[in-house]
């Protein structure tokens, strides 16, 4: 039987990162904002304003009473217009606010730079800052610093971007290496952390010496080079590849003594330290070639993908769109969706770039075991799940996929292995968590 390990892999991919070099641009105020009440790993929050309510930028609008939550803030100032159920693509729904701006941003008149003068403080700032996982991953930061650190000695930052097409976090290390810089310092300052590691792919030749030159009066932070492999910003993989340690099976980093936090999430702490206005905004990439005019544009979180597209125009109707970067994004069918926190990519493309699958036999090529970044035997674990074989995937590892899509990438038969190993992952964990609740 084919077993899963925990070395690591990967495979090379054209990066198509066009607008990489482009500075990026502001979006103008949208027609409204649409604030899912989801928009974060963990309990979804409760609208704080009733339809007709006035609103700053940086007003509180959801707020759960739980721990593994995140507070969201107003990107305008308007009115709520509604406060209404809206649903996903992925089949999931929940509460959203939605606000017409009034064109003012008035700022609300509550905000301050918090105060921050030890760990704990800092932490506690982080909380009310709505930052949350901005790669993607949507995890409350705050919770993510709530840890006990006395093991802890390296703070990786993930500047990696391996996704084709994106280059939000690029241009955030280009154009904010002063907030990115600030925020790592602060969190080295108040932890005792001994250490952070800005890792960047070696195609970012210019991120990599600018932040080289900026960190060097700072014997605790460098600049840690690795070559450009895909999926070189998964943690487990960037992790093993900068530290050389391993997460141990249903552990986390914290486990092995490291931290990672995303480059843009990082830089949202040190501007946010900076003038205390709550995460409101971001930078998405959007590409595609039914786009127009590819950009990074800095839009407000919860704006309708219709009005991106709109603005960046389209040279024809997209045959497909999809939010986060072409190997791990999720296609997007409703186009009146909004963008929210952990975005950071609009791809639309035309027909002819729309790629539909002709699904053939597995001709036991070993492409995608050989090239499973944590070695996995996507070709098993397929199997497995089909079977709905629970005991077969424990022994395959389902559990340690990270989503990364290689698998379906490299498969000359276009078996859908990655959609079959996530919905195993979710299989496997579903019998784990309820083998724990029965102790
Ligand atoms: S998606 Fe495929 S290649 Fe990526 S970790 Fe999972 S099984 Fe391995
Ligand atoms: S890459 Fe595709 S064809 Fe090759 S072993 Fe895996 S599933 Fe089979």
């Amino acid at each position: 039987m084919r077993r899963g390990s925990v070395e690591l892999r990967g495979i090379h991919i054209a990066h198509n990162k066009m607008t990489a070099e482009m500075q990026t641009t502001q979006m103008p105020l949208p027609e409204q904002i649409i604030l899912p009440m989801q928009q974060h790993v963990g309990a979804a929050c409760k609208p704080q304003v009733r339809r007709k309510a006035h609103v700053d930028v940086g007003t509180l609008v959801g707020h759960a009473d739980a721990r593994m939550t995140c507070d969201i803030f107003s990107p305008v100032s308007g009115t709520v217009k509604q406060v209404r159920t809206i649903h996903y693509s992925n089949g999931w729904s929940s509460e959203a606010v939605i606000i017409e701006p009034d064109g003012e941003q008035t700022m609300d008149a509550s905000l301050h730079r918090p105060e921050v003068n030890d760990y704990a403080s800092l932490v506690e700032a982080v909380r009310h800052s709505g930052i949350v996982g901005l790669g993607g991953a949507g995890f409350p930061t705050w919770l993510k610093m709530d840890t006990d650190l006395s093991h802890i000695d390296t703070w990786l930052v993930n500047g990696a971007e391996c996704e084709p097409y994106l280059s939000s976090d690029y241009r955030e290390m280009i154009e904010r290496p002063d907030t990115l810089l600030e925020g790592i310092k602060a969190c080295l300052d108040l932890s005792g952390v001994p250490r952070s590691l800005i890792c960047i792919e070696d195609n970012k030749p210019k991120a990599i010496e600018l932040l080289r030159s900026l960190a060097a009066d700072d014997g605790r932070i460098d600049v840690f080079v690795l070559p450009a492999r895909y999926p070189q910003g998964a943690s487990r993989v960037i992790l093993r590849n900068v530290t050389g340690r391993s997460v141990p099976r249903g552990g986390h980093l914290t486990d092995v003594g490291a931290l990672l936090f995303n480059v843009t999430t990082m830089s949202e702490i040190g501007r946010y330290l900076r003038d205390g206005v709550p995460l409101t905004k971001r930078r998405i990439t959007v590409m595609g070639d039914a786009i127009q005019k590819p950009q990074n544009l800095e839009v407000l979180i919860g704006t309708p993908i219709r009005e991106i597209l709109e603005h960046c125009g389209l040279v024809c109707d997209p045959a497909k769109v999809v939010i986060g970067g072409p190997m791990m994004g999720v296609t997007q069918v409703e186009l009146d969706s909004p963008i929210v926190r952990a975005n950071s990519g609009l791809l639309a493309f035309s027909k002819s770039n729309v790629h539909t699958p002709h699904t053939t036999a597995c001709i036991r090529c070993d492409k995608c075991i050989d090239s499973c970044p944590i070695h996995l035997a996507p070709v098993d674990i397929q199997k497995a799940y089909l079977r709905r074989d629970v005991a077969e995937l424990d022994e395959l590892m389902a559990d340690l996929c990270v989503e990364c899509g290689t698998c379906s990438y490299v498969c000359p038969a276009q078996q859908p292995l990655a959609q079959s190993t996530r919905l195993a992952r979710a299989m496997l964990r579903a019998e784990q968590r309820k083998a724990k609740r029965r102790g």
